[in-house]
């Protein structure tokens, strides 16, 4: 109710400001459109706070599950213009519940979106899941405009678990695992994985190359 009296003020305001009726119509679509997106954010965030997974303490199953992630980062298509990653979502239970790398099935598809999208963001078992990824999940990207941090906030994963943090190379300041943690959701660092998740990105960072083709 109140976000709707807020519309009607937004729409007053705009009509004030000399916006045509388009334009009030587009902005205020465009507002009720946010103001849904942050109530799904709200509500995926108390679930979460509600199922806390642990954070901190780094089990075999964490490295077991990482290995695989590194594993489908080798399977990434090659590029010299992103990184090669890869996913697994597991569910609370320690079943796995989708993988996914980079330019899986699309150009421009993420490793974490890839994964994701196999699921319905509203499927009961994401509550409480854990998502291992070689790379800092983007929080800015120019092929399309949902970044996997948000993607990831749209759901009730309660744990992220990286190999290494974005380099400022591709975007000045990658902040997924700031913004992540701010919302609520665990973030746990695996930096001895860190070698391993930049191999297959050696060509994008200046590392030397291995001779395996
Ligand atoms: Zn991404």
């Amino acid at each position: 109710m109140d976000e709707q009296e807020d519309d009607l003020g937004r729409e007053h305001l705009a009509f004030a400001s000399g916006m045509t009726m388009e334009e009030v119509v587009r902005s205020t679509v465009r507002a009720s459109g946010d103001a849904m997106m942050a109530q799904v954010r709200r509500e995926a965030m108390a679930a979460r706070l509600r199922v806390r997974g642990h954070g901190g303490t780094i089990t075999a199953m964490d490295r077991m599950w990482m290995r695989q992630a590194i594993d489908l980062a080798g399977r990434c298509p090659p590029s010299d213009g992103a990184f090669s990653v890869g996913a697994v979502l597991v569910d609370a239970s320690g079943q796995k519940l989708a993988c996914g790398y980079s330019r899986e099935d699309d150009p421009h598809v993420h490793a974490e979106e890839s994964a994701l999208g196999k699921l319905n963001p509203a499927d009961a078992r994401l509550t409480g899941s854990a998502l291992y990824t070689t790379l800092e999940p983007c929080s800015q990207r120019k092929s399309r405009p949902v970044t996997c941090t948000e993607h990831i906030l749209r759901t009730q994963i309660s744990r992220v678990i990286i190999a290494w943090r974005e380099p400022s190379l591709l975007v000045a300041d990658c902040v997924g695992v700031e913004t992540l943690r701010a919302d609520g959701v665990i973030v746990d660092e695996l930096p001895d994985w860190a070698d391993a998740a930049h191999a297959v990105n050696a060509h994008l960072l200046g590392l030397p190359q291995s001779d395996k083709t």
